[in-house]
């Protein structure tokens, strides 16, 4: 028998309404790896909560959460890098969470009040031995040292990742230094800035320059590449972790916080949590090469192994988005393209 159309309709409304409203997720996500599958999977199994993901590039995401104002469906907000999870943050657009399980889990120095480190990356300092001797390259600092005169390549002093390696800089040795070291290593410089970490990498093994920063990733990637090709570049370079008799190596993460204007907030920190559990953990950590931001759960990879243990910059990361400014500005003023 068929209902008359308003009721149907009237029907189908209450069904949006209270009981409903916490079973899906709008998930807009700047990382796009397959393992990423399971573990939006396994929320949904645990939960019954559905997940509707929007994946785009950050700042695409973070254009649409603002034109959509008001009336976003987003309800979390993923991507990489303490400096732009920081932005989303100055834009307003996160809300803060209150979660006993998020604080107990997540080290304080992964957190801020309004966003989540789910896992971390290292930016490390990447030689070809036959171009520079290893003692001559043990901390970032030494990379303005004129003995690596024609020695340095480097990405753009504007991405992401260089702006937080410079925060963590000025956190440690005050902005004046910092800047002199900016000015070092331009003068360093084997060419213009160019490419990605990768592309630094490359550019290592082939000896078109001596030495480099890469995030740790990257380097894991390479290291278990089906293709021989990468493998062969990976025997010729040599991985240093920076700053192991001071401040330890810069670490940087992949993380993500509710939006204020999220429909769902109640799934929404369902979820956070969520990506705080052991399993979520192992997924989103391992999926990309990073280690868990939670101390106690262990990821067995192969790859990140082999690069051996290392000591670790405790340095709040929400420090490093209080520096970008003035880290974009040091490297304008020392022309780190
Ligand atoms: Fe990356």
């Amino acid at each position: 028998m068929k209902l008359p159309r308003l009721l149907a309709t009237l029907l189908a409304f209450s069904a949006l309404g209270a009981s409903a409203q916490d079973k899906v997720l709008n998930l807009y996500s700047a990382r796009h790896y397959q393992t990423d599958e399971a573990l939006y999977a396994n929320f949904s199994k645990q939960t019954g909560i559905k997940i509707n993901r929007i994946e785009a590039k950050e700042d695409e995401l973070l254009e649409r959460i603002r034109n959509e104002g008001a009336n976003s469906p987003a309800d979390i907000f993923i991507t990489v890098d303490a400096a732009r999870l920081a932005k989303a943050d100055e834009l307003g657009l996160f809300a803060p969470v209150k979660s006993k399980l998020l604080e107990e889990r997540i080290p304080a120095h992964l957190r801020s009040t309004d966003w989540f480190a789910f896992s971390t990356r290292a930016r490390v300092i990447v030689i070809n031995k036959d171009l520079v001797k290893a003692e001559d390259a043990q901390n970032y600092e030494d990379l303005a040292n004129p003995k690596l005169k024609g020695k340095v390549c480097s990405r753009s002093g504007a991405h992401p990742y260089n702006i937080s390696l410079m925060s963590a800089l000025i956190a440690h040795i005050g902005e004046a230094k910092a800047e002199q070291w900016a000015r070092g290593v331009v003068a360093n410089f084997a060419r213009a800035p160019k490419g990605g970490d990768t592309d630094q990498i490359k550019s290592v093994a082939a000896g078109e320059c001596g030495v480099a920063v890469s995030n740790t990733y990257y380097l894991a990637r390479l290291l278990r590449s089906e293709k021989a090709d990468d493998r062969r570049m990976m025997d010729r370079i040599t991985i240093v972790w920076p700053n192991q008799k001071s401040q330890g190596a810069h670490i940087n993460i992949s993380g993500g916080g509710m939006l204020k204007t999220a429909p769902n907030k109640e799934s929404a920190v369902k979820f956070l949590e969520y990506l705080a559990s052991d399993d979520a953990q192992r997924y989103f950590a391992d999926g990309n090469n990073e280690w868990p931001a939670v101390p106690s759960v262990v990821v067995k990879n192969a790859a990140l192994d082999a690069m051996g243990k290392f000591k670790a910059d405790v340095l709040p990361v929400a420090t490093l988005a209080k520096n970008a400014v003035a880290a974009q500005r040091i490297y304008d003023r020392a022309g780190w393209k």
